[in-house]
């Protein structure tokens, strides 16, 4: 330990910044950005400046935070989208993303990169894990700006016509909002008419699970939090990368004030003395509509407001889980923490925190107005309130649904979804994202909720369900799930860091070693910390259980 010390040491002292560093962190850094926690947003201003970061960026930008400079290429190495220049050549000028999960790869993502290979020579064409337009699939990004549907031409008028950056979704003004009724909720419970205990029972009676994948009630989580001294934080994710995903981003590009609304009744309930919303870097114009629209909100605020900050990712899919966010939030790698302490006990810098997916706290101001029991009264097949799939894959019409809780996959597809693409038949589907598994045609009458699923081998999630057909092979699919993994693993533990890697190698041989995948499932899930390295062998134990006929 001695000597790794000294190590860092003789980095630090190796890597004194040039003084030209010293003048760009000057110029691009305001001098209120000084503390370890804005760590990615500062990586974000220079990276943004000049396309990369290099060596000297890091050693000035390190002694302005007073960090090691270790500590800050650690940090900035583990993000997907920070380039670091050491030796080698800054990267081309233009780079095009181009997404290479399941439903992508079903409409071509990979012979997209091949013509855009061709038809931009000079760009540098990535392939990367699902950016969340899987309604339009395939889906690229040209810098900031996405283009879906993407064809070759697509991108290549985009690049043309020096579109790069996403436009805000137009959205309410929050004077618009305001006479719509937004904001009714919380200001009943500012001024008293119903208090923390009556939100407290709406949650606890309604049963609203948290919708980022768990499940877990709010209400629950809510109390746990309130138990705990001050200060509190509240803690908003907004980052959702499971591939098939993208139920936040379309609920905001409707209107971002429920959010709000939602939060500031959390806050309010469990006293929280700030607010974090930590938005995925793939949804630029969101963040920089959530960020005018918090400027509004800061000029003219219905009730008073705790502390509100917008945090921006930088392509790590783990961050969507809990812990691994904080530690991003913290300005340090997206990697999950050993739990018991729970967040709620020691979370954002070491307080209480209560954490919620945004769709979690876009329900409550609806479940104020409208009461517990209205929310009961809808749901499918003895399942009880509403859910929102995100629907994709073989589809006519793909998007966002909201359904009752319980609705079929064959609902989805025949009411929701228009049915199957022409000249396709069902075959499969990915009940939960990536990480949900996949069951057979023969099974899409089971009602898709919370605790529905685990006995078939699968789960909800977040709600991505993904729509294979007799032109897929679930095989296929559950390998490109892995690989994706594979590459999202945080690394911090063996059986998730090897085993997803191990796993895709296996998932390539032409016949599975059944019993082979079967022992490294066990694996994966009794040792892995968190939810990625759990969830990972799902796909492929899908295809082992329900898809038998493919890897005989
Ligand atoms: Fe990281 Fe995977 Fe372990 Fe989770 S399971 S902590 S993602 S290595």
């Amino acid at each position: 330990m001695a000597s790794a010390r000294a190590g860092c040491r003789r980095l630090t002292r190796a890597h004194a910044p040039a003084a030209q560093a010293r003048r760009e962190i000057a110029r691009l850094l305001e001098p209120d950005i000084h503390r370890r926690d804005q760590l990615l947003e500062a990586l974000h201003l220079l990276h943004d400046a000049h396309g990369h970061l290099t060596a000297d960026l890091l050693a000035a930008l390190a002694e302005r935070l007073g960090l090691s400079v270790a500590e800050v290429h650690e940090v900035a190495s583990f993000y997907h989208h920070f380039d670091i220049v050491r030796d080698a050549a800054a990267p081309p000028a233009l780079t095009v993303r181009v997404c290479d999960s399941m439903t992508c790869r079903m409409f071509g993502a990979e012979a997209l990169c091949d013509e855009l290979r061709a038809a931009l020579p000079d760009a540098r064409i990535q392939r990367v894990p699902c950016i969340g337009r899987c309604e339009r699939a395939p889906a690229a990004m040209v810098r900031r700006q996405p283009v879906a549907p993407a064809s070759a031409q697509a991108v290549q008028d985009a690049v043309a016509a020096g579109r790069f950056e996403e436009a805000p979704p137009p959205v309410p003004s929050l004077e618009q909002a305001r006479c719509d009724g937004a904001y009714a909720q919380l200001l009943r419970l500012v001024r008293g008419d119903i208090g923390a205990e009556d939100v407290l029972r709406v949650l606890e009676r309604s049963a609203l699970p948290g919708l980022g994948g768990a499940g877990f009630p709010a209400g629950r989580k809510w109390r746990l939090v309130l138990e705990q001294p001050r200060p509190r934080y509240l803690a908003v994710n907004i980052d959702e990368g499971e591939p098939g995903t993208f139920k936040d981003r379309f609920l905001l590009e409707q209107s971002p004030h429920p959010l709000f609304e939602g939060l500031l009744i959390a806050a309010h309930v469990v006293e929280a003395d700030a607010v974090y919303l930590y938005i995925r870097d793939e949804y630029p114009g969101i963040r920089r509509m959530l960020a005018e629209q918090l400027e509004a909100l800061r000029e003219s605020p219905p009730a008073p407001l705790p502390r509100i900050e917008l945090r921006r990712g930088a392509g790590s899919y783990v961050c969507g889980e809990e812990s691994a966010m904080i530690e991003s939030i913290e300005g340090r790698r997206g990697q999950p923490r050993l739990r018991p302490p729970f967040l709620a006990q020691r979370g954002l810098f070491g307080r209480p925190t209560l954490e919620h997916n945004m769709e979690t706290l876009h329900w409550v101001p609806r479940l104020l107005e409208r009461g517990a029991e209205w929310y009961l009264g809808h749901g499918a097949h003895g399942r009880c309130g509403l859910r929102s799939y995100s629907l994709s894959g073989r589809i006519r019409r793909p998007g966002l649904y909201q359904a009752p809780a319980g609705t079929t996959a064959r609902e989805l597809i025949e009411e929701h979804g228009g049915g199957m693409l022409e000249g396709h038949a069902l075959y499969g589907y990915f009940p939960g994202g990536a990480a949900g598994g996949i069951l057979p045609a023969s099974m899409a009458d089971v009602p898709l909720d919370f605790g529905t699923l685990e006995e078939h081998g699968c789960f909800l999630g977040s709600g991505a369900v993904i729509v294979l057909s007799d032109r897929d092979a679930a095989r296929d699919a559950a390998a490109c799930a892995m690989e994706f993994f594979a590459h999202e693993s945080c690394g911090k533990c063996t059986p998730c860091r090897v085993g997803t890697v191990r796993a895709a190698e296996l998932m390539r041989a032409a016949h599975w070693d059944a019993g082979l995948m079967e022992e490294l499932s066990h694996t994966m899930r009794d040792a892995s910390i968190c939810g990625l390295g759990q969830a990972a062998p799902n796909p492929m134990q899908s295809v082992l259980r329900h898809f038998p006929q493919e890897v005989a």
